[in-house]
Order: structure tokens, then C-alpha cells, then sequence
């Protein structure tokens, strides 16, 4: 038998021995010495820029002043020597398109003098700005034809590295990528534009409390969730390799009910992967720091400490690419897919969010400084505010098709968004709420007992996993973004969404201050209506329960399920203010990114229908046909002996079989009239609908008879490879 699945098994089990661990076996135990070594970062500015080079390229990142021509050419002059010295020949832009993924265009340093000598060379322009194929990216119509050129122009506020691969070594210096009128095209542009949006916002709010604030960031840090599975095993599931998760597999008898997974110890061929990618992302300056199993068999996280957001995104997409590429080196895959496995958790990408101060300061943090609580409460209560109000944006900014499968699903956060706080801080918030407004000593008494919040004792072990944006202690924890995404999306919108509170917020208390009131309680007073305008995000039950679907929509809280619904707010009055009023994208660029989004969501579905056509019609229809043809002449044998009675349990599944057959070709049939129909339609909008309400749903019921097929035929004869396969051999 040269089925694909039985070679594939066979090529796994004869990986006896671990494979190679020693990639990085060179490297001396403390990450102290290597950690970094292929980042541009300031002490190799230090070394290889003239002082006032050095000095203007911090000073441009602290204030994003644009760099001159001189500057830039002195730069990149410093850049290729220090990347000539770690052995790079050629340099690359690397930038974030819409798909999500990160991509780069490389040119060599080797160029050729008009009177033909061969030298090699980088200019401050080629640093500064290039233009890939703009054309091969999406654009959501943004680029007529004749201007199809597109722009990748050097972000100087995250560090140049290099990339290794295999022997080869490239100078990544991270860009934008914008059309050829500076409009945005990737997701890296509208999250600067949405920290200086932040900065300018909070920076008021801030000095309110202390004058000395001058500067704010915010910060992430990100979990990284993620499946392994055995390359040959990857390779004989044609759903894996083209759209990331199977299609079809019968939940194995054993999945995670016995809930032994997470946090178990970690098999040696995934520990020699996880150790490979730590030293991998700590030459590039990932702070990598958490491993350990995830709930799902197969499932891993990986974290690092978090950093400046900007910074943190590179490397979150680094990471994403860095790991793929590790994992093909231990004969592993990668699977970022939100739902690789129907049956089993998904995978999600917790971001957590918070703002930090010059002064040092967290502001989500309870000071410890007992009198200073009022400025944690504000900002704490400010996000509250700002996800009540703009919840809808953010449930836009992590809708995608892949995550479709996991919000709502009884283990991932819901498609509603809600905010959970705990106990301590609910308490709190209600005491405010309480508080008389008079002169009868109680908001002197809320002051009061604001000010001792230390004493509180915040119990950081108080947490609530169903909820999809959680106080974590010092820090929000959004838990709804997807795995595969670029947390830059999602993390643009806390920024502006928080800015734009914050500037209300200022606005309220400096009209309460100008009437004469004192700054503190003004500021208190307007808490306590933002407490009361918002209370109705606040949720500290269980998210997953039927129980909140209906206490949501009694307090108004939406619950868009799928993606396309989700993305409508992005054209409805609520979004585009949103991005108007910040100036995070324009009423253009907001346009195209909708699209862009709808068009992404249409190609998965598209591509999986057409995959699923071809698993059943290929693997699953065939092998079935062999054993469907097996019963019946047994049956048939038996008969002609007159042993009817011998027939019985063949004739049964015989008839099962035959059902099954047959459900699965109306369900094509139905599918692809569906499929047809979604391609028929007149606008991206309508295609997805479609798509969404029905295609999807005979994928499903398909995919239900498909599953069934492979529970009634002969093993031997099964061509997939099964999930007790890919989840449980290591
Ligand atoms: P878990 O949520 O799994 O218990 P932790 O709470 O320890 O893990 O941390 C999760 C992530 O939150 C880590 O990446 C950590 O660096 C990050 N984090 C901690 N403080 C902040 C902060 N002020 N801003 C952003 N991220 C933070
Ligand atoms: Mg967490």
C-alpha cells in the first residue's frame, strides 16, 4: 500500500532519534553575550556612527523628526560596514502588508560604477526609501494602474537586524509601506501614527499628576499560541499545507478532556525546537523569556518581556517568520492557523497592553507610592471608557476568517466584547460610584481610600480565562486577538481608541477646573460618570455561557459572530470618526483596508471550499469506494451461500457508507452552487455574505459525513492522516 498517510508515519517514526539539536550548540550558555548580536541597536550605533550622527538619529526616533539627506547617507554608511563586519551582502527593506505576513524585497550592496568597476555600495536613499512591486500586494483599489508604484520608506524607530538564513545574511531594515500619494498600505503606519496619536492624548492627562511627564509609550507584550506537527505528516494533509488547518479528521477518542497537557513537561524534539528558536530570536533581540505547553495536545505558547509596542510588533512578526523557518529545521511545522483542529482549543495571541511614562512609571499600575492612586485610577477607569465606547472598532480589528472559528467557540473568548476587572477593583469602582458628591465627607473619604489602594491588596491571581480584555494587575490583557495576526491591527486600535478617550476626559475635567472646582475632585467627579456611562462592559461571570449572550444584548453590548458583520462598523459613522477624527486613517485609506479585509476573508473561504472539493473528490470518495465495493461483495458472496443472516452487520454499513457517499455529493453539489453564486455577487460585501452564511455552512455539513466516512472505513484504507496521528506521536 503507498498511501501517503502510512509513508508519512513511516518517515516519522524513523526519526528515532531526536533530530539535530546542535544548531546552536556553539553559543555559550548566558544569552547575555549573544543576545542582540545581529541588531543594529544603540551601542552599534555607538560604534560604527560619527557622534552627530549618532546623536541626530536619537534625537529623530524620540521626536520623529525627519533625518537629512547627509545624516541619512552617513547612516547607512555605518549600517553596511557594521552588517559587511557580521557578513552581509545584501540589505533588504522588510516591511507589513495588509496579507498579515511580512515581507522584503533584497537588493545586494554589489552595484557597478558607470565606467563598469564593481563596488559595493549603500546610499542614505536606498536606506531612506525603495519601491518594491507595490502591485503584488493588497491594496483594497487604492492604486490605479498607472500608479501602481508603492513606497517602502525606512522606519527609523525600530532597530535594523539581520536575518540569517541558512548561509546567507541580510541587512532588514524595517519600513513603512505607503502608495505613491504617502498613503497607508500596511499595518505598520497606522500604529505609529496611533502612538504619537496616544502620546499627544496622554501626555496632558499625565502631567495632571506629575509635570514631569514628557513622554509616553505604550507597551506590549504578547503570548504567542501555536501547534507542532511532523513535516511528513504536514505534507500528506493537503488542508494543512493550503490553508492552514484540516478541513476534515474525526476528533481522536482522546483530546483534552483529560486536560494533561497543559504546562506537562515538553517532548525533547519540541523542547530542541523551542530552545533553537530561543537562541534564533535572542540574536535578534526578541526578549523571549516563557515556554511551555498550551491546553491542546500539540499546543505550545512562547512570551517574551514586553517592550515599546512598536518594537514588540517587529517582533512578534519576526518571531511568527523566525519560527516557521526553525521548525522546518527540526522537520516540524508551524501551525499559526487559529483553528488547526476542530474538537480541540484554538489558538490565540494574548496581547497585553499598558502605557509607560518617562518618569518610569506604568500608568496601569497601583502606584506604590500611597497618594498617587488617583492617576491609576484614571487611566484605569479611562480604558474602561474607551472600550465601552469603541468596542465595536476593536472587535473589527480581529476579525478574520481564521478567527471566526475560535470567537464564540466554548474555549475562546466570545465575539462580544466585554471587560473584566476583578474583584478588588470592582469593589473600588462601586465605592467611587457611591460616593455623594456633597459636602458630607464621602468623596474626601473615596480620595481617601483611593489613595490607600496599595492596602487593597490586589490579588493578581484573581483571573477570569473566558473573558476576552482582562485586568491582569498592571496591565489589560486582550485576549481575542488571533494567532496568526499581526498584533498591529488590533494594538492601533487600544491606542487611538484611548487617545480619543483621554482627550474627552481632559476636555471634562478642565471645564470642572475653569468653574472653579479643585483639580482633584474634578477630576474624581468626571471618573464617576465615566464609571456609570460604562459600567456595562464590565462582566466578571463566565463569558462562554448561554446566560451572556443574553445579558449582553439586554445591556446593548454587540455580538457580531463572524468577520464580515464584525468589519461593517469600519464604513458605519463609528469608524470612520474613529480614524477620522484621530487621523489614523483616512477616510481613503479606511476604505481600502475594508476591502482589503473582505477580500482576504473571501480568498480563505474561497481556497478551502476549493481544497475540501478536492479532498473528498480525491482521497476520501476513492478510498471509500474501495471499502463501500469490499462489503458489497462480500455480501454478495455470503448470499450466494444463502448466509443472509452472516450479511447483516456489512449490510448496515454498507447503508451507512452509501448515506455518507451521497450526503457528501449533494453537499458539493450545494457548495459549489453557493460558491458560484458568492462569485456572482456585486459587491465584496454581498461575496463574503455568501460565503460566510453559505458556503461555510456546507463545508460543515460535509465535513460532518466526511467524518462519519472516516470512523466506518478501513483503516488501511484511509488516506488522510488521522488526528490522534498528528496530535499525540511525537
Ligand atoms: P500570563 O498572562 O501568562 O500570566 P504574565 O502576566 O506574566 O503572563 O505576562 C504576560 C505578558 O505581559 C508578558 O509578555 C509580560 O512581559 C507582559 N507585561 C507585563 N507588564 C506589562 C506592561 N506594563 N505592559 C505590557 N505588557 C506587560
Ligand atoms: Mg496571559
Amino acid at each position: 500500500m503507498s498511501l501517503s498517510r502510512f509513508n508519512a508515519l513511516q518517515t516519522m517514526e524513523s526519526r528515532f532519534e531526536p533530530i539535530s539539536t546542535d544548531f546552536n550548540d556553539s553559543k555559550p550558555e548566558k544569552i547575555a553575550s549573544y543576545f542582540a548580536e545581529n541588531v543594529f541597536n544603540d551601542s552599534a550605533m555607538k560604534k560604527h556612527l560619527p557622534e552627530n550622527a549618532y546623536l541626530t538619529v536619537k534625537a529623530a526616533v524620540q521626536s520623529g523628526q525627519k533625518l537629512t539627506r547627509d545624516i541619512a547617507d552617513i547612516i547607512a554608511t555605518g549600517m553596511k560596514t557594521w552588517a559587511e563586519e557580521h557578513g552581509c551582502t545584501h540589505f533588504a527593506h522588510w516591511f507589513q502588508p495588509l496579507t498579515g505576513k511580512t515581507a522584503e524585497k533584497h537588493d545586494s550592496f554589489f552595484t557597478l560604477t558607470h565606467d563598469g568597476r564593481v563596488i559595493e555600495e549603500f546610499t542614505g536613499s536606498a536606506l531612506v526609501q525603495q519601491e518594491p512591486d507595490g502591485s503584488s500586494f493588497p491594496s483594497g483599489g487604492m492604486r490605479s494602474t498607472f500608479e501602481a508604484r508603492g513606497y517602502t520608506v525606512w522606519d527609523p524607530s525600530s532597530p535594523a537586524f539581520i536575518m540569517e538564513v541558512g548561509e546567507g545574511k541580510t541587512l532588514c531594515i524595517p519600513t513603512i509601506f505607503v502608495t505613491y500619494g504617502g498613503a497607508a498600505q500596511d499595518y505598520k503606519l497606522p500604529l505609529l501614527r496611533s502612538q504619537t496619536f496616544l502620546e499627544n492624548a496622554a501626555v496632558p492627562v499625565a502631567q495632571m499628576f506629575n509635570e514631569n511627564v514628557t513622554k509616553i509609550t505604550a507597551t506590549l507584550g504578547w503570548e504567542q499560541e501555536y501547534f507542532l506537527v511532523d513535516e511528513a505528516l504536514f505534507n500528506a494533509r493537503p488542508d494543512l499545507a493550503m490553508t492552514g488547518r484540516t478541513l476534515l479528521g474525526r476528533p481522536a477518542t482522546k483530546h483534552q478532556q483529560l486536560e494533561d497537557h497543559y504546562f506537562g513537561s515538553i517532548p525533547e524534539r519540541v523542547y530542541a525546537f523551542m530552545r533553537d528558536l530561543e537562541t534564533e530570536s535572542h540574536k535578534l533581540g526578541i526578549p523571549v523569556r516563557t515556554r511551555h505547553n498550551e491546553v491542546a495536545p500539540s499546543q505550545y505558547e512562547v512570551a517574551p518581556i514586553f517592550e515599546e509596542i512598536n518594537v514588540a510588533v517587529d517582533h512578534n512578526q519576526l518571531l511568527m517568520d523566525l519560527m516557521e523557518r526553525v521548525a522546518r529545521r527540526h522537520k516540524l511545522r508551524v501551525l499559526l492557523h487559529e483553528k488547526p483542529f476542530a474538537g480541540v482549543n484554538g489558538s490565540g495571541k494574548h496581547n497585553n497592553w499598558s502605557m509607560g511614562a518617562n518618569t518610569g512609571v506604568n500608568l496601569l499600575a497601583p502606584a506604590k507610592v500611597p497618594g498617587t492612586n488617583l492617576r491609576f485610577i484614571t487611566f484605569f477607569v479611562n480604558t474602561i471608557a474607551a472600550v465601552h465606547k469603541y468596542a465595536d472598532v476593536l472587535r473589527a480589528s480581529i476579525a478574520h476568517a481564521g478567527n471566526d472559528h475560535r470567537l464564540g467557540a466554548n474555549e475562546a473568548p466570545p465575539a462580544i466584547i466585554s471587560v473584566f476587572i476583578g474583584e478588588a477593583m470592582t469593589n473600588l469602582l462601586n465605592q467611587i460610584l457611591d460616593g455623594k458628591n456633597d459636602n458630607d465627607g464621602e468623596v474626601e473619604r473615596v480620595l481617601d481610600m483611593v489613595a490607600k489602594l496599595p492596602n487593597l491588596q490586589l490579588d493578581n491571581t484573581d483571573r477570569n480565562r473566558t473573558s476576552p480584555f482582562a485586568f491582569t494587575g498592571n496591565k489589560f490583557e486582550i485576549r481575542a486577538v488571533g494567532s496568526s495576526q499581526n498584533c498591529a491591527g488590533p494594538m492601533a486600535v487600544m491606542n487611538t481608541m484611548m487617545g480619543l478617550q483621554l482627550i474627552e476626559f481632559k476636555e471634562a475635567v478642565d471645564k470642572l477646573v475653569a468653574k472653579g472646582e479643585d483639580q482633584d475632585l474634578a477630576i474624581l467627579a468626571v471618573v464617576k460618570t465615566l464609571i456609570a456611562k460604562s459600567k456595562s462592559i464590565l462582566f466578571e461571570g463566565n463569558n462562554y455561557s448561554d446566560e451572556w449572550k443574553e445579558e449582553a444584548k439586554k445591556r446593548g453590548l454587540n455580538n457580531f459572530p463572524s468577520a464580515p458583520e464584525a468589519l461593517d462598523v469600519l464604513s458605519q459613522p463609528l469608524g470612520i470618526e474613529f480614524y477620522g477624527k484621530s487621523g489614523v486613517m483616512d477616510k481613503v485609506e479606511l476604505e481600502a483596508y475594508h476591502q482589503v479585509q473582505l477580500h482576504a476573508y473571501i480568498t480563505k473561504l474561497d481556497i478551502e471550499a476549493k481544497t475540501l472539493e478536492e479532498l473528498l473528490t480525491s482521497h476520501v470518495i476513492p478510498a471509500s469506494l474501495r471499502y463501500q465495493k469490499e462489503l458489497a461483495d462480500n455480501v454478495a458472496a455470503l448470499r450466494s451461500i444463502d448466509m443472509v443472516q452472516g450479511a447483516r452487520m456489512q449490510v448496515d454499513l454498507l447503508r451507512r457508507i452509501s448515506d455518507d457517499i451521497a450526503a457528501i455529493h449533494s453537499g458539493l453539489e450545494k457548495m459549489n452552487a453557493a460558491y458560484d453564486k458568492a462569485h456572482a455577487a456585486d459587491s465584496l460585501r454581498a461575496e463574503a455574505d455568501i460565503f460566510c452564511n453559505e458556503v461555510k455552512p456546507q463545508m460543515e455539513a460535509i465535513r460532518e459525513a466526511a467524518d462519519d466516512l472516516e470512523g466506518l472505513v478501513d483503516d488501511q484504507y484511509w488516506p488522510l492522516v488521522k488526528y490522534r496521528e498528528m496530535l499525540f506521536i511525537r
